[in-house]
C-alpha cells in the first residue's frame, strides 16, 4: 500500500540544532530534505557578488526573479545550486551570514522563495526546515516542530562548525552574532521567526543528535500508522 504524502515542518532560532535534525529526519524516512535557509543564504550570496546593497529593495527584486536556485541530491549528499553553480559551501560563509538576515527581510525575496518552497513540497514527501515552515510556507503541515536551544549550546555548535571551516572565533561573539540573527528574524515585519501555535517544541540544549532525530521519526511514525489504520 503507497504511504500519504506527509509534509513535516521544522522551524527554530539559528543554530538551535534543526538543520542536522531536518537532514537525518529526511534520510531515515526517506524524504526530500527542504533547507530554505540554503536557498536564502543563496540568493544573499548573489546580491553580494552583484554589490547590491540590501536596501536597494528594487534591484534586488528584479535579480530574486532572474535567479536560479536548486536543491539536489549529489552522492548522497544535498548540494545548493545557483543559476547552475555548485556554492554550497560558499553560502556558510561568515560575510553571507552576516547578509542574510537583512536580505530575507524582503518581501520580494520571501515571495520568490516560498513559491518555489511550496512547488518542492508539492509532489514528495518533504521534511522543510527554517523560520516560516510552519506558519507561512506549509501551513497545513502534518506535523510541525519548533526546535530551540540554550544560547550556550547554540554558540558552541556554531563555534564547532566554523573550526570545521578553519575558522577560529571567539564565543561571546559567536553568541552575540546569533543573538542579533534572531533578533532581527523575529522582528520582521515579513513572515517572522514564531512558533506555530500547533508546533511540538523540542529543546535541544542536552540532547545527542540522535535523540533529537528519534524524537521527531516517532512522531512520524505514529502519524503513519494512524493514516494506515484509518
Ligand atoms: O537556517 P539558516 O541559519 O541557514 O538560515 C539563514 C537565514 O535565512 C536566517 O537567519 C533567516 O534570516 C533566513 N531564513 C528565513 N526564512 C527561512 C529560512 C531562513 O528568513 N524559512
Amino acid at each position: 500500500m503507497s504511504q500519504k504524502r506527509l509534509v513535516i515542518a521544522i522551524d527554530g532560532p539559528a543554530a538551535s540544532g534543526k538543520s542536522t535534525t531536518a537532514k537525518l529526519v529526511a534520510e531515515r524516512l526517506g524524504f526530500v530534505h527542504v533547507d530554505t535557509g540554503a536557498m536564502y543564504r543563496a540568493i544573499t550570496l548573489k546580491v553580494l557578488q552583484k554589490k547590491i546593497g540590501p536596501q536597494d529593495t528594487e534591484r534586488i527584486a528584479r535579480l530574486v526573479e532572474s535567479t536560479q536556485i536548486a536543491l539536489r541530491r549529489e552522492s548522497g549528499t544535498m548540494r545548493v545550486f545557483l543559476d547552475g553553480k555548485d556554492v554550497t559551501d560558499e553560502i556558510r560563509s561568515i560575510e553571507v551570514t552576516r547578509a542574510v538576515s537583512a536580505v530575507s527581510s524582503l518581501r520580494a525575496v520571501r515571495q520568490a522563495m516560498v513559491r518555489e518552497q511550496r512547488r518542492m513540497g508539492e509532489a514528495v514527501s518533504v521534511v522543510a526546515e527554517g523560520r516560516d515552515i510552519g506558519t507561512v510556507v506549509f501551513p497545513s503541515a502534518d506535523l510541525k516542530f519548533f526546535v530551540i536551544a540554550g544560547i550556550e549550546a547554540r554558540a558552541k555548535r556554531r563555534q564547532g562548525d566554523l573550526l570545521h571551516q578553519g575558522v577560529e572565533t571567539n564565543l561571546t561573539e559567536i553568541e552575540r552574532a546569533i543573538e542579533e540573527r534572531d533578533a532581527l528574524d523575529s522582528s520582521r515585519e515579513e513572515s517572522p521567526l514564531r512558533k506555530a501555535a500547533d508546533a511540538i517544541e523540542l529543546d535541544t540544549s542536552d540532547m545527542t543528535i540522535e535523540a533529537q532525530v528519534d524524537f521527531v521519526v516517532e512522531h512520524v511514525r505514529r502519524m503513519q500508522k494512524k493514516h494506515e489504520a484509518s
